[in-house]
């Protein structure tokens, strides 16, 4: 075995009682993540997740790239495992980190030392093996201050392991620790996001998505599908809910005054989330909306539309700038899917001057024109189940 990886846990280290729960999930997590890619054991110790292909046949880079995506590691590493001699961890750096440690300027070795049996101790090893090093590779400066390059020995149970600098995990709480929320996902740039910052605390998603056909078109709703395949990355499978919510919307055309066209369909939006989330045993109901970007998410119009649900409705993204959502958006790669320009069923039939501060009380006497309750169980007839999974 050539290549190992191993990934450091996070705030997860820190849980107490449900560390082993904890753990144990992330475990499972990572065997999962594992399978498309072969053959690989998993095991955990220490705080570290140990992840090591069985046989040669193993896909290493695809491997390599979805533990990115693997929310409860904060840092990754590929590493060379080796025999707990100093001869052998110097013969694995010059085979394994040679090339990157010849392309630097400057180096410093840094060990650690869990196995407190290995006789020198931490500071000893990175002497003793920068010592080695600065003689095989005379023109790469020592400087353990402010190094271009670090070589990382770490002494462990069964094993040494030698490896360059780690990278960021996903970060975050293993999926499945934190309940299942209902995400409102739209086509747009945020609700995916928010949905995302909510999986990262270990919150396994249902998506509910409302679709008003012929206004919004196949393609719109193909649209939303892959951005919650792109999720799927992070958050694992997921079921998108599409809700036919045509009738709906003609129906709040037909008998409601135009500036209050918004405001009711948001309601018509949060009744029925919340009762697909009851239905999938979800908690909670998370939207996109965010102080102040467009009339419908000021405080006022949030406090009318969350009136109707009686769970609790996060927003993750509620005081983030667009820059920033835009830049998560990026980082997990859903932006280039959501500014495709097919539209949402919230730019159908919008007021040219929707009411900003909207009343409560005038509000639900014009949505006493409605037939709110059949209109809701006919959108939830026809509801159609699509499941998702990340497929490339
Ligand atoms: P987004 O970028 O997520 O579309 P937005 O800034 O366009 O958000 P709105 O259109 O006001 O804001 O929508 C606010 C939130 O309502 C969205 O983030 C999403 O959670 C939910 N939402 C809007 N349209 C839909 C839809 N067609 N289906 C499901 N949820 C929706
Ligand atoms: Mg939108």
């Amino acid at each position: 075995m050539n290549e190992i990886f191993l990934l450091k846990l996070g705030e997860i280290v820190l849980k107490g009682a449900n560390k082993k729960a904890f753990e144990n999930k992330l475990c499972t997590n990572v065997s999962r993540r594992m399978r498309p890619f072969g053959a690989f054991k998993v095991s955990i110790l220490q705080s570290t997740v140990y992840v090591e292909p069985e046989n040669e046949t193993c896909d290493l880079d695809g491997a390599w790239d979805a533990c990115h995506t693997i929310f409860g590691a904060v840092s990754i590493c590929r590493c060379r495992p080796c025999e707990k001699d100093l001869d052998a961890i110097f013969a694995a750096i010059q085979a394994y980190l040679g090339d990157d440690l010849a392309a630097a300027k400057s180096f410093k070795v840094e060990s650690k030392r869990s196995d407190k049996r290995f006789p020198l101790n931490s500071i000893q090893i990175s002497q003793e093996i920068g010592g080695r090093l600065a003689e095989a590779y005379p023109e790469v400066a020592v400087d353990v201050h402010d190094p271009d390059y670090t070589v990382y020995v770490e002494v462990r149970d069964f094993a040494a392991y030698v490896h360059g600098p780690a990278e960021p995990g996903a970060g975050g709480l293993p999926t499945g620790v934190g309940g299942r929320a209902g995400v409102l996902l739209s086509g747009g740039i945020d609700s995916p996001v928010a949905g995302y910052m909510i999986a990262k605390r270990g919150v396994e998603l249902e998506a509910i998505h409302f679709f008003s056909y012929p206004y919004t078109s196949e393609r719109a709703k193909e649209k939303v599908l892959e951005l919650a395949r792109r999720m799927t990355r992070y958050c694992g499978r997921m079921t998108v809910n599409v809700v036919g919510f045509t009738e709906i919307q003609e129906a709040i055309r037909d008998h409601c005054p135009e500036e209050y066209f918004t405001i009711i369909m948001r309601r018509f939006m949060m009744r029925i989330a919340e009762r697909i989330a009851l239905d999938h045993g979800c908690g909670c109901l998370v939207t996109g909306e965010n102080l102040g970007q467009v009339a419908s998410q000021t405080m006022e119009a949030m406090a009318v539309t969350h009136a109707v649900v009686h769970i609790p409705v996060f927003h993750p993204l509620i005081g983030m700038d667009k820059e920033e959502i835009v830049r998560i958006a990026r980082r997990i790669d859903t932006l280039e899917t959501s500014i495709l320009p097919y539209e949402d069923c919230c730019t159908v039939f919008t007021p040219k001057h929707p009411k900003t501060k909207p009343k409560l009380g005038a509000v639900e006497e014009v949505e006493s024109r409605l037939e709110v309750e059949a209109l809701i169980e006919r959108a939830l007839q026809n509801t159609e189940l699509v499941k998702v999974r990340y497929h490339g």
